[in-house]
Parts: C-alpha cells; structure tokens; sequence
C-alpha cells in the first residue's frame, strides 16, 4: 500500500501525472527513514530536514508534520512491516510544462515503505571500497546540497564513475578540491585519533546519521574535527567510514585501490556499537506517533 495525496492505495492505484514537475524537471524533495522493530528512528529530525528542504526550494508541504508522522505509522502498518525503509517525496505536482512553479496549483505527496534489506554483512566485517571521483558536488550556490532535492543527476553521474572503479560507492569533492561527500552518503576518517568530516559549509548534505555520530564521538571522548579536507589527508587516513541513515556506520576497507588496514579500525568499531546502542535505546524511550 502506497500513502498518496491524502489516502492509502493499493500500490497498482498509486499513479502520478506524466505532466508532474517531479517527473518533468526532478522539482521536489523527499526523505529516507529507518524503523527498527516498528519505531521510526529520528523522525522528528527527518521531518524538519523534510520542511526545511522544501522552504529551501520554495514548496509548500500539503501536510502538517503530525499528519505525516501518522501516515509514515499507518503505511508500515498497512505493509505489515516492523524494520523497514521509508521514503517520502514531495514533488511541485502537475501542471503543465514550464519552469515556473506557479505552474503546479496542488504538489504531489507519497509515502512508500518497504521491509529493510540487511546489507552483506561482510561489508561492515570487512568494509567496502570506495573511489575520490572526477565528478564534484554540486557548487553550493548553484543547487545547495543541503536542499534533498529529487534532482539527483550530480550524485547518479558519480555513482556511474565509482562503479566503473569497482568502488561501492564515490567520495565527490567539492568545486574547490576539498573532500565533500558520498553520493547518498557521509564520509568520516581517523588518524591520530582524532575523527574528522567535512564541515556542512564544504557544500554537502547535513546527514542525520552524521551528526548523531558527531554527538557519539563528543560522549565517547573522541575529538572530532569538521573542515575542509584536501584527498591526500583521506588517502593518509588510518580509518575511513561512510554513513547514512540505512547504512549507519559503514566501514571502508580500500580508497582508489589503496587499502585501509586493519578495517575496521577502532574507531570505527566504538562507533558502530555506540550507534547501536543510541538505536537501542531510542526505541526503548521513544512513543510512537
Ligand atoms: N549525503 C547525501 C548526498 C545523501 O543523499 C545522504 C542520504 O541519503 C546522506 C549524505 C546521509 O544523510 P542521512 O544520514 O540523513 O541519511
């Protein structure tokens, strides 16, 4: 069952316009949300990324943020589904081609869910690999990164490169050289002990899963250091992880071929049992909606 507009329908049902600026021009944004035995991991924190990517772009959300938390809860339920993956798009709606937003009176708005596939789990035992492509991020005054938009050409091109490198996934920089992000990810490595990521003003998205880490590392007595980061310091790293919301903290073992040993290293393991123990502990105390 799909939540569309206003009302679950079967999936066969949920159908949109061809003339839906989503579709025509990628004009829109949306979210990715986790639930672990039936409890949405962070959904307030997803709902203000949602609002504030839409505000961003200048769309309002059909929906007041109770009514989506309860249509997130009533569509897991209607799939019959405990740990699942959740998306929720809001696009400009339709109306006729053209860019001007005016154009779409109503936007569209879905929700889908679907059980959570495992990643392998060796790719947390061992780690994956990724590849520093040609591609760079979005020039953030161009299309923000921080706006999650449906445009998502720049991260796709990436992809494209990394898989032709044999890399799981691509680590773009930004238009000045200095280390960005992953294409539906964050990035993180050690050395030193000390655990380092790029700032948001890199030009890159403000990953839930990035700054409960964050936070992890601070409780955890780790010293963290956000900043602009040139490849070479990643390439020197003693650890490199990558994170999002499915994810977590996902281990990288090799970058450009060059292999990081032993994988995963010890910071990466505290705070991959230490981001457990937050899920843990959210399910526990936390009401659903
Ligand atoms: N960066 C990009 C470009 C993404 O698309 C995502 C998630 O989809 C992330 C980072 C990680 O964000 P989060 O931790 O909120 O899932």
């Amino acid at each position: 069952m799909i939540y569309l507009n206003n009302k679950l329908v079967p999936e066969g049902k949920a159908l949109i316009s061809v003339f839906d600026h989503g579709f025509l021009y990628g004009d829109g944004i949306y979210e990715t949300l986790r639930a672990y035995k039936g409890t949405v991991f962070m959904l307030d924190e997803h709902m203000d990324r949602l609002f504030r990517s839409a505000s961003m772009i200048g769309l309002m959300v059909p929906q007041k943020p109770g009514t989506i938390k309860k249509a997130v809860y009533n569509t897991m339920e209607a799939n019959r589904l405990d740990d699942a993956v959740i998306r929720i798009t809001v696009s400009r709606g339709a109306g006729p081609p053209g860019l001007d937003p005016d154009l779409c009176p109503k936007p569209t708005f879905v929700i889908f869910a679907s059980a959570f596939k495992k990643y392998p789990g060796q790719y947390y035992r061992k780690g994956v690999k990724v590849a520093i492509v040609n591609t760079r991020r979005n020039y953030n005054k161009a299309l923000d990164p921080q706006i999650k938009s449906l445009n998502f050409l720049n991260n796709i091109l990436a992809k494209i490169e990394a898989k032709k490198a044999g890399a799981y996934e691509a680590i773009m920089l930004n238009y000045r050289g200095y280390i960005a992000e992953g294409t539906i990810s964050n990035v993180f490595f050690a050395g030193n002990n000390v655990l380092c990521t790029p700032s948001i003003n890199t030009g890159i998205l403000d990953g839930i899963t990035r700054r409960i880490i964050l936070d992890i590392a601070k409780e955890l007595k780790i010293k963290t250091m956000e900043g602009n980061f040139r490849p070479e310091e990643i390439y020197n790293a003693q650890e490199i992880f990558i994170s999002n919301t499915t994810m977590e903290v996902m281990p990288v073992t090799e970058i450009d071929n060059k292999k990081i040993s032993p994988a995963p290293g010890k910071i990466t393991k505290m705070l991959n049992r230490a981001y457990r123990r937050k899920v843990a502990g959210y399910i526990k105390g936390e009401n659903k909606a």
